[in-house]
């Protein structure tokens, strides 16, 4: 039987995928956003299904469901470095006042909830690949820390709500996901190859290229998410990514040939605490929720070149400094 899901962050990019997927599974979805860092071009289509509504809300102020609620996954928090660091002490909030009015929801309904963690949680890793046992080398005053130390405070909160009420969580430390959807000014490193090599612009290398991420297709990772929902008896935390780890120069080799673009590559500064090396051990979710990634890179980087070839990039504002008005969306 269908139940009622709430899905905060729902219109934003990995928030979007995961409410098609409940729909068409006929649950009904109820989608809690403020629009901070999306478009409501990612949900438009969805609007007119019976099963879907829309709530206009800021997760950092509390908000009380109409009726009951089976299942919430806690997707709300700005998730890229351009956009984080956009108002870091309201991604903080956001991580922490906004997962405690997510908590409180859960324990008042008797829902269970997903909290969308992070890699970020290991920081800059001095171990790879990086299981659920590292616990990680976060720098607490840098810049990333608004939203590292906001996702470790979180996991923390749900241990205690489960611990001290009996709250039903699951902690899904989520890695480098990319696809359609993303916002094409996010700043994040898929996004700005695609939109640069598309427009024949110089591709942006921060430093030599020579750090190490792993990409994992957005409909591999709802799958994931999923999966831990509905599993029984296993709280997490539990990492969900793609094991194949590659180097950002060449990530950017693989977008300059899937879209035949004569841009050169530059390079820029490295950020500050930006991590040098990501990749996930998976071994735990393989084992309890029988779920690996299976699409290859170069299948996800076509669909999602495919979309950002359709995108109206005038609909969509790049982040803005903390001093100027907020963008219009
Ligand atoms: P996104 O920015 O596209 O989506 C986040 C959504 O949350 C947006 O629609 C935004 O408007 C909304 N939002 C932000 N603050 C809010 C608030 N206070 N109240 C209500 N809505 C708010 O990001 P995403 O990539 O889809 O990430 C979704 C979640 O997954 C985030 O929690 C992120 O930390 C986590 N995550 C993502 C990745 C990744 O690679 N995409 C990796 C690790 C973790
Ligand atoms: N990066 C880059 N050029 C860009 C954007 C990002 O070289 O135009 C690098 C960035 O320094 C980092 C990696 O790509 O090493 C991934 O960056 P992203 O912001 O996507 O995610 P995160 O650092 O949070 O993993």
């Amino acid at each position: 039987m269908g139940m009622r899901i709430v899905v905060t962050g729902g219109a934003g990019f990995i928030g979007s995928h995961l409410c098609r997927r409940l729909l068409d599974q006929g649950h009904d979805v109820v989608c809690v956003d403020n629009f901070f860092t999306s478009s409501k071009q990612t949900i438009e289509p969805l609007e007119a299904e019976a099963g879907f509504s829309l709530v206009c809300h800021d997760i950092i102020d509390p908000w009380f469901p109409d009726g009951p609620v089976d299942r919430i996954y806690n997707m709300a928090c700005p998730a890229a470095p351009g956009h984080y660091q956009y108002n870091p002490v309201r991604t903080m909030k956001a991580s922490v006042s906004g997962l405690i009015n997510m908590l409180g929801m859960a324990k008042a309904t008797g829902a269970r909830i997903l909290q969308a963690s992070t890699s970020e949680v290991y920081g800059d890793p001095e171990v790879s690949p990086q299981t659920e046992a590292y616990r990680g080398n976060v720098n607490p005053i840098g810049p990333r820390a608004c939203y590292d130390e906001g996702k470790r405070a979180a996991e923390t909160l749900c241990f205690d709500y489960h611990r001290e009420h009996g709250v039903d969580i699951r902690v899904a430390r989520i890695f480098n996901t990319f696809g359609p959807h993303m916002h094409p000014f996010d700043g994040r490193v898929v996004s700005n190859f695609i939109r640069q090599a598309l427009a024949g612009e110089d591709i942006t290398l921060f430093g030599d290229g020579g750090q190490t991420r792993s990409f994992c297709f957005v409909s591999d990772l709802v799958d994931g998410l999923m999966r831990l929902m509905e599993v029984d008896d296993f709280t997490g935390p539990v990492n969900l990514g793609n094991p194949h780890e590659r180097t950002i120069r060449d990530l950017a080799e693989h977008v300059i040939a899937l879209t035949g673009s004569g841009s050169e590559l530059v390079h820029r500064p490295l950020p500050p605490d930006d991590p040098k090396q990501r990749r996930p051990d998976i071994s735990l979710a393989q084992e309890t929720l029988g779920w690996s990634p299976e699409v290859a890179l170069e299948d996800g980087l076509g669909a999602t070149i495919e979309y950002f070839k359709g995108l109206d990039l005038d609909q969509w504002a790049p982040p803005t400094p903390f001093w100027e008005a907020p963008p219009q969306r």
